[in-house]
């Protein structure tokens, strides 16, 4: 470790938070720069998708119990119910229910604010400085190397700016960073950028559980497929259910009580229409719209800037249906931590290629099902096609083979990679299943547009 280093995060979410804890390793000082007050618990301003479902897949939960033992422990006693991916919850893919079988796969049942609650504390317990009311407004740099950070009080209108002196800033301030222009404004490459529109709206709501509700099973989740909406009820702390109703393309869910009700109804199964129409509701819905996914390639940079890195949804922000951005988060804070024994000039390069490798999965995994919707546009290339087309057979098949059901929750959940589902033995069944479960496929009926 050299003496007198110092590392800043802008950004004190579940990424940046994350890369502190890696960098804590390594660097004398860190401090994470957060334009929030950040609350004891609960919501807060720069992370409105807080109000909204956080599936945590499993690899995403591993690495964090990894990086802060207990962690999973800790939450349940908070409140959070913890339970086997398939067992006691329900996967519908395709309109069919996956398979209910062992996956050897745990799912933290935490609401958003209680996980990123209790990740902040646990990192400021090591000695990580947390600034909050703090935000980033530009980059000091030197030489084109980037030599710290320039912020201001969010709550002084001022105009005043403070210069923080680092050894490495990293953002990690989502996917309205302002990195693109920081870069350019000091004259460094600035990278490209994929964009894959899907319009989705959510709308979410919690309520009163009752032990009675979806037969004391612990959560259900609706994935959309083309035309239909998609949604989920998930057990939270508290006892309540987390419900989040989802529909891309501008078919978005309304927010009041009787149009949510009724937008519940159009799902393709009835288990969450189920729960809203007899539980008894804690707060009115609340929207969130999210215009596409979003990759920018820093890995393509032929010399990114020394001293400055970027992170988490700021690299790359994916479509929330699939639940992959806090995970994707954690699997860098881990190719963080491999790169890092070396803080040299080379680290953003060695960084952003292993990072790559990690975005490139979960990236075609979750724009190769956005192509699936028709309306969604993009490069429909025969691998694409081929890949929908086989996935659609697996989702059929999973409904009534438990090894298809397994192998699917498993890369679902970022822990097998996607070729596990490619074996030549997991061909043959997805094959087979597929068939015999034809007489099961649900056929897809156009969602109702809003005003039709
Ligand atoms: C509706 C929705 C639902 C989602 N559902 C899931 C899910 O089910 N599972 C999952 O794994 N992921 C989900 N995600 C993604 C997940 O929220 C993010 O991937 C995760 O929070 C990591 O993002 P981040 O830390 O990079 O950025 P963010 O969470 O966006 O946080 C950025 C932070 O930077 C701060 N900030 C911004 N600008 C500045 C500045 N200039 N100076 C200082 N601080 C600044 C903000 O206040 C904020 O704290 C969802 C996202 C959305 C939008």
């Amino acid at each position: 470790m050299a003496s007198g280093t110092h590392a800043v995060v802008l950004g004190a979410s579940i990424a940046g938070l994350l890369a502190a804890r890696v960098l804590h390793e390594h660097y004398d000082r860190v401090t994470v720069v957060e334009r929030d007050r950040l609350p004891e618990a609960g919501q807060r301003r720069g992370v409105p998708q807080g109000r909204h479902l956080h599936g945590l897949m499993e690899r995403g939960r591993s690495i964090m119990e990894s990086l802060y033992p207990g962690l999973t422990d800790e939450v349940s006693r908070l409140g959070a119910p913890t339970t086997e991916v398939l067992v006691r919850s329900r996967w519908y893919l395709s309109g069919l229910r996956a398979h209910p079988t062992p996956t050897g796969l745990t799912t933290l049942l935490a609401s958003r604010p209680l996980l990123e609650t209790e990740i902040r504390r646990r990192t400021s317990a090591l000695g990580v400085r947390l600034r909050e009311r703090t935000a980033a407004v530009g980059l000091l740099t030197s030489a084109g190397k980037v030599t710290g950070v320039e912020v201001t009080d969010n709550e002084m209108a001022d105009g005043r700016t403070e210069a923080i002196a680092a050894d490495l800033v990293v953002d990690a301030t989502g996917r309205a960073s302002r990195a693109p222009d920081w870069l350019a404004a000091m004259g460094a490459a600035v990278p490209g950028e994929d964009r894959v529109d899907v319009d989705l709206g959510y709308a979410s709501r919690t309520y009163r559980r009752r032990p009675e509700h979806l037969d004391g099973d612990y959560g259900v989740v609706i994935s959309t497929m083309p035309g239909r909406r998609g949604g989920g009820a998930i057990r939270l702390e508290g006892d309540r259910w987390h419900v989040t109703l989802g529909g891309m393309l501008g078919d978005h869910p309304p927010t009041d009580h009787d149009g949510f009700t009724a937008f519940a109804a159009t799902l393709p199964v009835p288990d969450i229409h189920r729960i809203v129409s007899v539980a008894e509701p804690l707060d009115d819905a609340v929207p969130h719209r999210f215009r596409g996914s979003l990759r920018r390639y820093y890995e393509r940079l032929a010399s990114p800037p020394a001293g400055f890195l970027v992170v988490g949804d700021a690299l790359c922000s994916f479509n929330p249906l699939y639940a992959q951005g806090m995970t994707v988060a954690a699997q860098q804070a881990l190719a963080l931590r491999e790169c890092l024994p070396d803080t040299g000039g080379d680290l953003p390069a060695r960084f952003y290629a292993k990072a790559a490798r990690l975005v490139d999965i979960a990236w075609q995994m979750s724009t190769n099902s956005d192509l699936n919707h028709p309306g969604v546009v993009g490069d429909r290339t025969l691998r694409t096609r081929l890949v929908n087309s086989y996935v659609t057979r697996a989702h059929r098949a999973a409904h009534i083979d438990p090894a298809v059901s397994r192998t699917f929750m498993r890369l679902a959940n970022l822990v097998e990679s996607p070729t596990a589902l490619m074996r030549p033995a997991m061909i043959a069944r997805v094959l087979w299943q597929s068939t015999r479960n034809v007489h099961h496929e649900l056929v897809p009926v156009p969602a109702r547009r809003p005003g039709e």
